[in-house]
């Protein structure tokens, strides 16, 4: 009952750190693409992610070490953790809305999509969605140590390397991320979702946990011998999708930055309406949001470097993203086209692909 209590609150504990090491440690200063809803001024963030990641590890790594925790903890009380995650992400969900006036529409909409926007509390010192994002993705990096350190203790004599791959391959995910932290500010989370369950929940818990499903799914087993040309395919299209989700990301990164600065050597192409400018060339030429195509082959990619192609838990994984980023596209669509109006339209004809260029 203790150990199940303790594995419970784990995530609590981590969270807390967490938050301690956000407001405590050095941090750069930036100007957001969001701007302030009264006075119209960009919103300034306190970004530290890197730093917060390496202290944490570093804390992981120590303890284990030391042999104060045993390296496979969190995969031990991987249950009541993700358990212990919910109810907090539910519970933080619930303050976050109820706690702010409502607009006197549908509780339940707003309890999902959330009421404040920004919220950036300790005088301005975190933002709650910079924050939230920072949480999910260390819990999530300590999860797969935690998880491939089981592997490697349940079978020392031959550990899967498809396992090593993967979590190679995710710490450049969440690496990748956190030294992006800034160009996240300018991605549609940030100027265009509230805080609410989808929001809090969705970085607290199933971030951190259900990221995690294809080595859940396969770290107690051993090592499938997946061919090496499998684990070369695996790695060549995470690094694919990488490179187009990335590279769309900075290229729009500069170009609301400064519209006239090249990006990768090339000069950006625009389309213009006298007022507001949208991208056409590089990146954003291929299709409207080949971003999400980056993010889905980087998913295909983790799911088959595990080596189990014929397994369904590496799957669920890049099918969240599908189910997550096919939708979202409509949405940002829908979106684009009320706020650019005919400059939209020039644009989806200039590029009438949505997310995969030439197919869909
Ligand atoms: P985008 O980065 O594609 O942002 C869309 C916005 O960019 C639009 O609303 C519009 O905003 C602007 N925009 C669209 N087209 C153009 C253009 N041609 N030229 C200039 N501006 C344009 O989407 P997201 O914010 O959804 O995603 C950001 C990143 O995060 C992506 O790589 C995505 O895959 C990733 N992501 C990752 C997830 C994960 O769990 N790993 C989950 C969801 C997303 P405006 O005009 O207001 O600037």
């Amino acid at each position: 009952m203790t150990g199940l209590l303790i594995g419970f609150f784990a995530p609590w504990a981590v969270f807390a750190g967490i938050f301690a090491l956000h407001l405590v440690l050095p941090a750069r200063r930036v100007a957001g693409y969001v701007r302030d809803g009264k006075r119209g001024k960009r919103l300034r963030y306190r970004l530290n992610g890197p730093l917060v990641f390496i202290v944490t590890l570093g804390a992981w790594f120590a303890a284990g070490w030391s042999g104060v925790m045993p390296w496979d903890w969190l995969w031990q009380h991987r249950w009541p953790g993700a358990a212990g995650a919910m109810t907090l992400g539910l519970l933080v969900s619930a303050a976050v809305v109820l706690t702010a006036p409502g607009a006197g529409g549908n509780l339940l909409r707003d309890l999902y999509l959330g009421r404040r926007v920004n919220p950036q509390p300790f005088g301005g010192r975190a933002d709650a969605k910079m924050f939230l994002y920072l949480a999910g993705a260390v819990l999530l990096e300590l999860n797969l140590l935690s998880f491939a350190a089981h592997h490697v203790l349940t079978h020392p004599d031959a550990p899967s390397p498809g396992v090593a791959l993967h979590v190679a391959l995710f710490t450049w995910f969440v690496c990748d991320y956190l030294v992006f932290e800034r160009v996240h500010l300018y991605t549609y989370d940030l100027f265009a979702e509230r805080l609410g369950f989808k929001l809090v929940w969705g970085c607290l818990a199933w971030y951190p946990y259900f990221y995690a499903v294809g080595l859940w799914s396969v770290a107690d087993l051993p090592d499938p011998h997946a061919p090496a040309w499998l684990l070369v395919a695996s790695a060549t299209l995470f690094f694919a999708g990488w490179t187009l989700s990335r590279g769309a990301n900075l290229q729009k990164f500069h170009f609301k930055r400064d519209p006239e600065r090249a990006f990768l050597a090339l000069r950006p192409r625009a389309l213009g309406d006298g007022e507001r400018r949208l991208l056409v060339s590089g990146f954003w030429g291929l299709s409207r949001h080949v971003n999400y195509l980056g993010e889905i082959l980087m998913a295909v990619g983790l799911a088959l470097a595990l080596g189990r192609p014929g397994m369904l838990g590496p799957w669920l994984y890049p099918l969240y993203y599908l189910a997550l980023l096919v939708p979202r596209e409509r949405d940002d669509d829908r979106r684009c086209a009320a706020k650019y109006g005919p400059l939209w339209e020039q644009y989806r004809a200039a590029v009438p692909w949505r997310i995969v260029p030439r197919v869909y």
